[in-house]
């Protein structure tokens, strides 16, 4: 054991956590039986667990801790706001210094006319503000039935019920009564597991033009936005063909609707720039920021709109906040966050020097028997596990069987990535450098060939019909 700990055994620990804590995403009763990891401090890109384990974190924590974990500046940033001023509101006539401050960094960071925020503690609000202001301002134009919003399936916008609602996770609205009235989705363009025979090129534009299929069945002036992320994340990191999205900004122009780009993940340097939509060359209306806007360090979520929405909203009253919208002690620490970013010029490093080196490292991944494509976009990546390369085959078994026991076999060698089914995906910190890559690819790798002999031991190596 290598670290001084000050706390319960960790069976004491798991049993107090199994008895009063309920975790998102879970089925506490198996948390319960297995008992859960007890994650004690982080520095840099490990993570630490009560039994002194260092578990190299290639997921950010949950795509967030871009800037690495136990930088003091940032702690230093929250103590400095806390003792000055730690909350107020931005409700009735009153501001503070850290929400001026932190709007006009995200006009200047953020591209075109995007020039005005509105703040949410979290992505999942940010998209629920978003809904609200789509059809407010078409609303406010004379156009109240332009009120639906087209998603994907297989998108994730959040967990509130408009954010899952706007997502498109069947196992999400199979709970809770969502959708919400007037959602419509779309397919998603992923290619490996949809694009039958089609070319990935060909594919891309016909699953663009379902937007144009939906407008024109839905009625032009009916539809007021179309949302996505502009990398599918939580999905399982699905980049689309290059040909769908010049296409999705083509439709969009055409029938005058808006574009939300949901920039939670992509946002603050993931893919290469600043925001997603310039890696995918994209000019949407609104983007909805959180995650790597705080690092993680703080919750802080967010939509920045353009001028001319700030307009026709500005002319009415927005009946819309949250209590901790641009809270002070969150700001601080995101503007903190900000600043790091682009004094060490952590956006350059990505696109020079940590991105291709890992793109090169990870795209070699597809000579291991058990992966079929390996999909990336800056510091986010995919492998779709398969029995059978050249007939993109899916398992045999239960859609996430496969995945599960590769995410197992990472954990085992202390490494943190993530399985959406049978994909494996990664999301490093932006800081991460090429000898921290060579040292997660030893534990990919080993990982891997575990996975694949307990899989073929099995007699789990084999495709569905
Ligand atoms: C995580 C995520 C959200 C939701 O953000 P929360 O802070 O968890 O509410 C929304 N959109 C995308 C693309 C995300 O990845």
């Amino acid at each position: 054991m290598s670290t001084i700990t000050n706390h319960m055994p960790t069976a004491e620990l798991q049993a107090l956590d199994a008895a009063h804590h309920m975790h998102p995403f879970s089925t506490n009763a198996d948390l319960s039986k297995d008992g859960v990891r007890v994650i004690t401090r982080a520095k840099g890109i490990y993570l630490s667990d009560s039994e002194g384990e260092q578990i190299l974190d290639a997921m950010a924590g949950l795509w967030c801790v871009n800037i690495g974990y136990g930088r003091d500046e940032l702690a230093d940033a929250a103590a400095r706001q806390m003792r000055e001023l730690p909350y107020y509101n931005t409700f009735f006539k009153t501001t503070h210094v850290p929400a001026i401050a932190l709007a006009n960094k995200l006009a200047e960071l953020a591209p075109d006319d995007l020039n005005h925020v509105f703040f949410a503690g979290s992505g999942s609000e940010a998209n629920d503000t978003n809904i609200r202001l789509v059809r407010t301002y078409w609303a406010e134009k004379g156009q109240p039935d332009k009120n639906i919003i087209i998603s994907r399936h297989n998108a994730y916008h959040g967990s509130s019920v408009g954010s899952a609602s706007l997502g498109g996770m069947a196992g999400m609205h199979a709970q809770g009564g969502i959708p919400i009235p007037n959602v419509h989705h779309i397919n998603q363009p992923n290619w490996w597991a949809e694009g039958g025979d089609m070319a990935p090129e060909e594919f891309g534009l016909a699953r663009a033009r379902e937007l144009e299929e939906a407008i024109l069945e839905l009625g032009e002036n009916r539809v007021a936005a179309f949302i996505a992320e502009p990398v599918q994340g939580a999905g399982g990191v699905i980049v689309a063909p290059e040909t769908y999205w010049p296409e999705i900004q083509r439709i969009c122009d055409k029938y005058e609707i808006l574009l939300i780009a949901d920039e939670v993940i992509c946002g603050f340097g993931r893919t290469g720039s600043w925001f997603g939509s310039q890696t995918m060359g994209i000019r949407p209306h609104i983007m909805t920021i959180a995650k790597g806007l705080s690092s993680g360090y703080a919750p802080i979520g967010g939509s920045i709109v353009n001028d001319d929405i700030a307009k026709v909203i500005g002319d009415t009253e927005f009946n819309h906040g949250y209590t901790y919208s641009g809270h002070p002690v969150a700001a601080a620490v995101a503007l903190e966050n900000l600043r790091i970013l682009e004094e060490e010029r952590i956006v350059d490093h990505v696109r020079d020097v940590a991105a291709p080196y890992l793109k090169k490292k990870w795209e070699a991944l597809t000579s291991h028997p058990l992966v079929g494509e390996a999909k990336i976009v800056g510091m986010m990546g995919s492998i779709a596990l398969t029995p059978d390369k050249s007939s993109r085959a899916k398992f045999a078994s239960e859609a996430g069987t496969i995945g599960l026991i590769c995410r197992e076999r990472c954990f085992a060698n202390n490494l943190i990535m993530r399985h959406v089914g049978d994909r494996m995906i990664i999301s490093p910190p932006l800081i991460v450098t090429p000898a921290d890559i060579d040292e997660m690819f030893l534990r990919i790798h080993k990982s891997l060939d575990e996975a694949h002999a307990e899989i073929t031991k099995q007699g789990l190596m084999r495709a569905a019909n």
